[in-house]
């Protein structure tokens, strides 16, 4: 989820129906007046009046056990670059779970990305297990990582191929 915070321009109107209290990613869900919106990072102004916050605490959705500002957090601001193929293969899956289809296009290589990419909003994505990890490093120009990406009804299992290009990790393609 971007950490982009947008000024809300009009009076917020009461919601004409009830607001569900969880986001659809789990977030919690708040309802402000414009002139009580909380400031700060993790703060993301959705509709006129809706605001989703995220604690920094929160845990990444890659299941890495660190916050998700320590995490893939930085990568889908862009505020940091993937330093090993494994940091981009888990911000790509959290880009998934949030359905941040730019962060999936900048991190796809330009030989082999689709001219757009598209997420299926009807996928939840539940969890992300790395099985295996050959090179990928900092110091290496190519790199394959294994996992297992589980959603609502299924898994996912890839060994993905990177490639460093102008100093940046690609996803290039799965491994044949
Ligand atoms: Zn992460």
């Amino acid at each position: 989820m971007s950490r982009i915070q947008a000024t809300a321009t009009e009076v917020s109107r009461p919601p004409e129906k009830a607001m569900p209290t969880r986001s659809p990613t789990g977030m919690e869900f708040k309802t402000f007046d414009t002139a009580q919106q909380p400031k700060g990072s993790g703060t993301v102004v959705v509709g006129r009046s809706t605001v989703w916050t995220m604690s920094t605490d929160d845990l990444c959705p890659c299941g890495s056990g660190k916050a998700y500002d320590d995490c893939c957090g930085p990568l889908l601001a862009t505020e940091e670059l993937a330093s090993t193929a494994e940091q981009l293969m888990r911000s790509r899956y959290t880009a998934y779970f949030y359905g941040n289809r730019e962060h999936l296009w900048r991190t796809w290589h330009p030989r082999t990305r689709p001219a757009e990419v598209t997420v299926d909003p009807s996928t939840t994505w539940t969890a992300l297990r790395i099985l295996d990890v050959r090179d990928g490093g900092p110091d290496d120009d190519t790199g394959v990582v294994e996992f297992v990406a589980s959603y609502d009804g299924g898994e996912l299992r890839e060994r993905s191929r990177f490639a460093k290009r102008g100093g940046r990790w690609f996803y290039l393609d799965e491994e044949s």
